[in-house]
């Protein structure tokens, strides 16, 4: 390739939209140290060990032998007559990410939000708030942002259910001026 094809082809590179895909792991990475309140995060195995959520699953004859968060919950989901004990699983989930603050210093989640340009997609799997308040925080640095796309919703995340408007929970919706709610599908599998 001559110099000027290589620059071209440097160009249209760079200038082709960006998909970033995220896991749990990405959210382990982006506070090594535990969030603002050293309070950790965990991945999907072992998320009861290291929550101290066992408490929850006490008593309950499980066929997984799986100590991953989503079989768990996958097959509580299922068994109708530990519908309380699903209800109970959700809340305490909610609760344990909801709960979680970025650091004030910069993390990879900041880093990574700048490094991309409103052509971009960030597609997430995760349901902790990190990546959506590392977004509040550089959205006052700049507006050429990539979208972002919750896969199994996010507890930061809330719809209008009027209007099928998706937005930061307790935010108004921009049509109606209702309250933007948790919706039942908020956290999904
Ligand atoms: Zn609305």
């Amino acid at each position: 390739m001559t110099p000027e094809e290589i620059e071209r082809f440097e160009k249209g590179m760079k200038n082709r939209p960006h998909v970033v895909i995220l896991g749990a792991g990405a959210s382990v990475a982006a506070i090594p140290n535990g969030d603002k309140n050293g309070k950790k995060i965990s991945v999907m195995n072992d998320f009861f060990q290291k929550t101290n959520t066992e408490y929850l699953l006490e008593g309950i004859n499980l066929k997984t032998k799986s100590k991953n968060l989503e079989d768990i919950y996958s097959e509580i989901y299922e068994r109708p007559e530990l519908k309380d004990v699903c209800i109970k699983l959700e809340k305490a989930i909610y609760d344990y990410f909801s709960d979680l603050q970025i650091p004030d210093e910069p993390t990879i989640y900041d880093y990574l939000l700048l490094s991309l340009r409103s052509k971009d997609l960030i597609a997430t799997f995760n349901w902790d708030p990190l990546l959506l308040q590392a977004y509040q925080r550089v959205a006052k640095i700049t507006k050429d942002l990539p979208d972002l796309s919750f896969l199994h919703g996010n507890v930061l995340v809330g719809i209008c259910e009027k209007h099928k408007m998706g937005g930061y929970i307790h935010n108004q919706c921009i049509l109606k001026k209702s309250t933007l709610v948790q919706s039942e599908n908020t956290l999904n599998f």
